[in-house]
């Protein structure tokens, strides 16, 4: 047998982290790595937040899981914060982004079916964006790579150009039933969508009736410097999938509705096993304790310009392997050159710093939100050895 146990879907690096301290990790070998990555955009609070570990740990003591029979006072109160924090009026707690992303797509189906329009299924999606790895969610998707070995595709999904309203505005026809759109791509290499894009696509879909969906997966939970993204252009969605930074680096996503929006997500209508499981809640509610708050954010802010900044004035000495730097408070891109991932594992093995590629040749940036000066230090003088000594030639 050649197959590993673990399904070899992931072509793992060497680096086999043990242990985190705040926002380095250990590894294996003792060694220390300075985790700009943070768990891919998870680990919002670092890797040993006091807070965080006291409420799991007590939870874990007190009560796990229940299943969603029962009535959730954990559950009606992290609940409760959301909607006195967003636009929303209910919430729907998942494990995972794909899952929050799934209940937003059903949630904007169910919002035309409820009312009779069963032809208006179609979402209005953009293309290099990244939504998840479940059928409806590869499905969302244009990008091929996700797709190939799992057709065919779910029905009801247009691809149009990022930031780009009069194609949007081109692609609504009678099957309509809302777009769906990540403020701030992630994957899709930090790119972050204009005032104008934003505004466009809230005016089509009043407009014409549709749902205006928000993946704030990634870019979402005081990562862009505000608590949503959406707060920085002034749109409200109607719908808004949340998940990694919210959880802390507990498996935790949700999908926020208005009532009107979530007017088809009746009695019976969906469901999840663990969903919002106490243990969930008590995660939840930490993290909210730490980061819904003005100074937090003005923090994250704070940081991301300087970052930013340092990022910026740091590509000018090596123009052959940087182009500019984008992104808001701490989702920030460099995009390369040159193809990153020989570049991120460079800077993985012989300068102990993490980070992650994304699409369009696009190093990202994604620190927890609780680095102070020291870390931006300690990741400049890393970023700028990485560059000095770094042959592209070994580059895999
Ligand atoms: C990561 C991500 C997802 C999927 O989240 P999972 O927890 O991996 O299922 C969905 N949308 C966006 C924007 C993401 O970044």
């Amino acid at each position: 047998m050649s197959i590993t146990p673990l399904m070899p879907v992931y072509p793992r690096c060497g680096f086999r982290p043990v242990r985190g301290d705040h926002c380095h990790l250990v590894g294996e070998d003792g060694r220390r790595y300075l985790d700009f990555a943070a768990g891919i955009a998870v680990n919002i609070l670092g890797h040993s937040h006091a807070g965080l570990i006291e409420a799991i740990q007590r939870q874990a003591a007190t009560l796990m899981h229940v299943s969603n029979l029962y009535g959730s006072p954990q559950g009606e109160h992290l609940a409760q914060r959301l909607v006195d924090l967003t636009f929303a009026d209910t919430v729907f707690f998942t494990n995972s982004g794909a899952e929050a992303v799934e209940c937003a797509i059903k949630t904007a189906r169910a919002y035309h079916q409820h009312a009779g329009d069963d032809h208006r299924y179609e979402l209005i999606t953009f293309k290099n964006a990244f939504h998840g790895r479940t059928m409806a969610t590869i499905s969302a998707s244009n990008q091929d790579k996700m797709h190939k070995g799992f057709l065919p595709l779910l029905r009801g999904f247009k691809y149009v150009d990022f930031d780009d309203v009069a194609g949007a505005a081109a692609a609504v026809g009678p099957n309509t039933a809302g777009f769906m759109v990540e403020p701030i791509q992630g994957e899709g290499g930090v790119r972050v969508a204009s005032e104008a894009f934003m505004h466009g696509l809230r005016r089509l879909a009043d407009e014409h009736d549709l749902m205006l969906v928000l993946d704030e997966v990634q870019c979402g939970v005081a990562r862009s410097g505000t608590f949503y993204a959406y707060e920085q252009y002034g749109v409200e969605p109607d719908i808004l999938a949340t998940a990694k930074g919210i959880g802390g680096g507990f498996p935790l996503g949700a999908c926020l509705a208005t009532e009107r929006a979530a007017r088809g997500m009746v009695f019976g209508a969906h469901g999840s096993t663990y969903g919002g499981n106490p243990l969930a809640m008590a995660a939840g509610n930490a993290v909210l304790d730490a980061v819904a708050d003005d100074e937090f954010l003005a923090a994250v802010r704070a940081r991301g310009e300087r970052l930013k900044a340092c990022l910026e004035q740091f590509i000018g000495n090596y123009p052959e392997l940087f182009e500019l730097v984008r992104g808001r408070g701490l989702i920030l891109g460099a995009k390369m050159r040159i193809e990153p991932r020989g570049f991120v594992a460079h800077l993985r093995d012989n300068h102990q710093l993490l980070t992650v590629s994304a699409g369009d040749n696009t190093l990202r940036i994604v620190p927890p939100l609780v680095i102070d000066d020291s870390h931006i230090d300690e990741f400049m003088d890393k970023l700028s050895a990485g560059a000095a000594s770094y042959q592209p030639a070994e580059a895999a």
